[in-house]
């Protein structure tokens, strides 16, 4: 089922002093969201993404704007009629049901045409809990599932109606580390077997680049940034999107464009063609150093974090933003402790340059130069 979401906009009265300064959990929000996708909602907490959703779902009314689901027009019908699966992070089971009981109940209360009998109740039931792999634990309690397990169920149940839309708001978040590893995988598995459009909200960014088709950045309510994830850290639309991808996070420096070569300090660090002479934010992912005797842009050194495979020279440079300069540089490079200072050249592709007021990323022009 496409999503069409059309300029929606949500707003919630101010509470306590602040009464009439009113909050704007969404705004203008517009995105056609492709049939069988998985979408990954992004942003750091308060930003908007349960509101997208709850509109979405129907739990919330939008204040201005529209959805359609295909090519009707919800936006004024109910939750329980618009066909969605719904997953929160609390998987909320009731305790003193069993697995199977949990996940028939949304199938208990349909009437008419769509009652269904007890077999195939269970039979549904059966189906949906095959696929997420608790086919073994029908009879158990909530109490009696570890986190992961419960949120299967929970899951389970959000599928077993066969929704055209499943939308998942932080369904992670309760799960230890690796149990979030292997439900994620699970997630994406899932998806890609049922192929429902699928919205997955998280704080996570490493979460939303992994398993997500196209990601959609969030900052208080506004949009920043929506497509592929690997597009989206690579061309970043401001310098909010790039520091929010990516770990270690960008590196991000003071510098200027001066004559066509960027400056951070008093070093020449990088030519860059045809563009105005201006003072910028720089932004250097920590995979953009690379280790050289006589390159052109120097730190303090800190100290070496061998890695295995790679390894992670912490630096610091006084133009820099954050104390500590990280990047991550291939094993073979030496780097020598004994000098105090690090040399790099920098990779280009890399590098990436923001305009000081508006935050806005600057377009490059290539040159003619290699490293
Ligand atoms: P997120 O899920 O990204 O953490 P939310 O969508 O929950 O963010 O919230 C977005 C903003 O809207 C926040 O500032 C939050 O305080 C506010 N908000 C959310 N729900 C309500 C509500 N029912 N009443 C008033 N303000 C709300
Ligand atoms: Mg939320």
């Amino acid at each position: 089922m496409k999503i069409v979401l059309q300029d929606l906009t949500k707003k919630f009265p101010g509470r306590g002093r602040k009464k009439r300064e009113e909050v704007v959990a969404v705004k203008d929000f517009s995105f056609e969201i492709p049939d069988g996708a998985l979408v990954g909602l992004l942003g750091p907490s308060g930003c908007g993404k349960s509101t997208t959703l709850n509109l979405i779902s129907g739990l919330e009314q939008p204040t201005a704007g529209k959805i359609f689901f295909g090519n009707e027009d919800v936006t004024d019908l109910p939750a329980e009629h618009r066909g969605i699966g719904l997953v929160f992070q609390n998987y909320a089971l009731y305790p003193h049901l069993s697995v199977k009981q949990n996940i028939t109940f949304p199938l208990e209360n349909l009437k008419g045409k769509d009652k269904l009998t007890k077999a195939q109740m269970n039979e549904k039931a059966l189906e949906a809990a095959h696929l997420v792999q608790i086919q073994d634990l029908m009879e158990r309690k909530p109490g009696e599932l570890s986190g992961g397990q419960q949120q299967r169920v929970a899951i389970a149940r959000a599928l077993v109606k066969n929704p055209s839309v499943l939308l998942l708001d932080e369904p992670l978040s309760n799960l230890d580390a690796r149990l979030r590893l292997q439900t994620r995988e699970e997630i994406r598995r899932i998806q890609r077997e049922t192929k429902i459009t699928t919205i997955f909200v998280t704080h996570d960014q490493e979460e939303a680049m992994s398993i997500s088709d196209l990601i959609v950045v969030m900052k208080e309510g506004v949009v920043q940034q929506i497509g592929k994830p690997q597009d989206v850290y690579d061309n970043p639309a401001n310098l909010f999107v790039a520091k929010f991808l990516g770990t270690p996070p960008i590196n991000v420096f003071h510098g200027e464009i001066r004559d066509g070569m960027l400056h951070i300090g008093e070093e020449a660090v990088l030519p860059v063609c045809r563009t105005e002479n201006q003072k910028v934010f720089v932004g250097i992912r920590p995979e953009g150093f690379i280790v050289q005797e006589d390159g052109p842009f120097s730190c303090a050194l800190k100290g070496v974090e061998v890695m295995g495979r790679d390894i992670s020279v912490l630096s610091s440079n006084e133009a820099s933003l954050n104390p500590t300069v990280r990047s991550i540089v291939d094993s073979r490079h030496r780097v020598d402790t004994g000098s105090g200072r690090v040399r790099f050249a920098l990779n280009p592709r890399k590098v990436l340059l923001f305009t000081k007021d508006t935050q806005k990323r600057i377009l490059t022009a290539a040159c003619e130069v290699s490293i």
